[in-house]
């Protein structure tokens, strides 16, 4: 391994670029590094991809001593290891997965100076062997990754995050504490303030935008056929494809598998081995499609995962945004899926009105799940707006965007609007009439007129509103409910029977009720309209692919041979932007997004010759 003397970067763009080989910084993270290297304390809220990572390892590298990294989870450690020593870094880990031997060797290296940048688990920061360490060191700064992780109010509260503000006081001198999280809510901002006593801090929040993933919200017939049919159009491309319960990754699997489409699973229900080894195979690209519970995911920083697709609606924004986030990493366009039927709110409504509070205060037990129910509302509402789908999410995330995004499976469909403002008096009459005691399905055939077994038992037929609407569909009347669910002119009690929410307003003859109609046939083919080019792969020609596809035979190859993930070794933006540039000298190739000097030395000559050999 190589080292570098310390002090050999001057400025933080010359270390982005000599060592990460990145010509700019993305939003936000030159402030954070400014104010690190002024010796501020940080807390940094950017989305998942934005790059934080690079917010410590940049300053890491221009201060004079080493620099601890507390983060949660032993493959994330080992990721950002791999990709430094990669890079030319030398950082280590320490964490349960090493032997007591490597530990001590770990320890001695980095008394000797020899670490720029060391991860450990949080657990191990009150033992006295790492005490005695940090004692004996100069720590120049304490970075707490996935700093939510310290908070109550969060999904992933970590107990041993507590002991960090204990740790810090008990070293002699305080170092720079820089904190990083995606969770943007302010309740866990001032917990982690607050729980690692930052002082002053310097804090970031970055837009939450993430503006190379597509979002779009489809509800198909037939979900399997869905999946099949867009695996086939998207051969080869790494994704994740994420199901609600144990029992749907299993079915899915086995269907996928029969196709002969390499895949792997992963969920709760099996052993740790398998489950160690299918992570492994998505990460390291021997399959490239991964089908999962949302207990996978924390701890892949996989940066070329081109899809995720969400099989059943998640319970909450938060979870959606986080595990859609692992779409595009690596700033290339990537899609964001979602397959909605109405049958998740049933399925999620039913989760949450059996979650066991047993435990739990029931004054708490109350507070969550109201929670709770509004978070799945929230999400019910993603499913249903027609509004652009980037701009309700950045909404909820408490920003105020000024225009559609004219790029979200919403702003792409061609819709028709109607005036159904008749139709909603006649839902509502119905609705009211039936005093608040039915679902969707039996106010639509009474209106309808329907002579179902169910509407005869409840003798629907007496009503005034049996049959009003008899010459309306079913479809039409399902998008003018979810209108006025929207509007809040109805909601949803127990058991999704449909109650009058607030319907002053539609006293009001000027107001109307506006329905856009979804024609699944309508929507516009995606792949035929110009797209937002970002450094992506629009910008090959049909030789550019073959090309590519040689790097990454390359690419492959020496992953296999160092034993990393491929993506550590190049990822694809930086084998697109060869393929754009076809270098063939040093200085080209030290050109090309993502090749710093040791990364060069390590692999460049091989590209080269690829490359070379390719344009005769
Ligand atoms: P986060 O921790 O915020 O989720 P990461 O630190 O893992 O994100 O970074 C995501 C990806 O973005 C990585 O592949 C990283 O190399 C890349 N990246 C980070 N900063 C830059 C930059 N300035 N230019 C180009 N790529 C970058
Ligand atoms: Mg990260």
């Amino acid at each position: 391994m190589r080292t570098f003397d310390r002090g050999i970067y001057k400025t933080s763009k010359e270390a982005l670029k000599a060592v990460f080989g990145y010509d700019s910084f993305r939003p936000g993270q030159e402030s954070v590094i400014n104010a690190v290297l002024e010796g501020r304390d940080i807390l940094a809220v950017m989305p998942t991809g934005a790059g934080k990572s690079l917010c410590y390892q940049v300053p890491a590298m221009l201060l004079s001593g080493i620099t601890l990294v507390i983060s949660p989870l032993i493959s994330l450690m080992q990721d950002q290891v791999n990709a430094l020593n990669e890079a030319g870094v030398n950082a280590a880990f320490i964490n349960s997965s090493l032997s007591e031997k490597v530990i001590n060797e770990t320890f001695k290296n980095a008394v000797n100076g020899y670490y720029k940048i060391l991860y450990v688990a949080p657990e191990r920061l009150m033992s006295e062997v790492f005490i005695s360490f940090a004692k004996s060191v100069e720590i120049s700064m304490i970075t707490v990754d996935e700093s939510h992780c310290i908070s109550q109010w969060g999904q992933d509260f970590r107990p041993s995050y507590m002991d960090i503000a204990e740790f810090i006081n008990i070293l002699g001198k305080r170092p720079i504490i820089s904190a990083f999280t995606a969770t943007a809510t302010q309740n866990v901002r001032e917990d982690i303030i607050c729980s690692l006593g930052l002082s002053d801090p310097y804090f970031l929040v970055t837009g939450f935008d993430r503006e190379n993933l597509f979002f779009q919200v489809d509800k198909p017939q037939n979900k399997e056929r869905f999946i099949l049919d867009y695996i086939e159009r998207h051969r080869g491309e790494s994704g994740i494809i994420y199901c609600a319960t144990r029992k749907n990754v299993d079915s899915l699997y086995t269907l996928l598998r029969k196709q002969n489409i390499s895949v792997a699973r992963y969920h709760a229900g099996m052993s740790n081995e398998e489950r160690k080894q299918m992570q492994d195979d998505f990460v390291f690209d021997y399959t490239s499609i991964v089908i999962a519970t949302n207990a996978f995911g924390m701890g892949i920083d996989k940066s070329n995962v081109r899809f995720v697709i969400h099989y059943n609606m998640p319970s909450s924004m938060e979870n959606y945004y986080q595990e859609a986030g692992r779409a595009g990493r690596d700033g290339l366009n990537s899609e964001c899926i979602l397959l909605f039927s109405p049958q998740d709110i049933i399925i999620n409504r039913f989760l949450l009105e059996h979650k066991d509070f047993s435990d739990i205060d029931p004054i708490d037990a109350m507070t969550i799940r109201d929670r709770d129910i509004k978070r799945l509302q929230i999400m019910e509402g993603y499913c249903y707006t027609t509004e652009c789908l980037r701009n309700y999410i950045l909404k909820y995330f408490g920003e105020d965007p000024k225009k559609p995004c004219d790029d979200c499976g919403n702003c792409l469909r061609q819709f028709e609007t109607l005036d159904m403002t008749d139709e909603a008096k006649k839902i509502i009459n119905c609705i009211y009439e039936s005093r608040g005691r039915y679902g969707k399905n039996i106010i639509m055939d009474t209106v309808l007129g329907a002579k179902t077994a169910r509407l005869a038992e409840i003798g629907a037929s007496k009503y005034k509103s049996y049959g009003v609407l008899e010459s309306s569909n079913k479809n039409l009347l399902r998008r003018l409910i979810e209108e006025l669910l929207l509007a809040g002119y109805i909601t949803t009690g127990e058991y999704q029977v449909l109650k009058l929410g607030d319907i002053s307003r539609l006293k009001n003859t000027d107001t109307k009720v506006m329905v856009k109609i979804t024609d699944e046939d309508k929507v516009t083919n995606r792949k035929l309209k110009p797209k937002k080019n970002i450094n992506g792969m629009d910008s090959l020609t049909s030789a550019g692919f073959k090309l590519f596809d040689k790097l990454k035979e390359l690419r492959l190859e020496i992953a296999r041979a160092e034993k990393i993930p491929p993506y550590i070794v190049f990822n694809d933006k930086t084998l697109i932007d060869m393929c754009a540039k076809m270098p063939t000298t040093k200085s080209d190739m030290l050109n090309v997004s993502g090749i710093g000097e040791n990364k060069y030395s390590k692999y460049g000559e091989r590209f080269i010759e690829v490359i070379k050999g390719y344009q005769l």
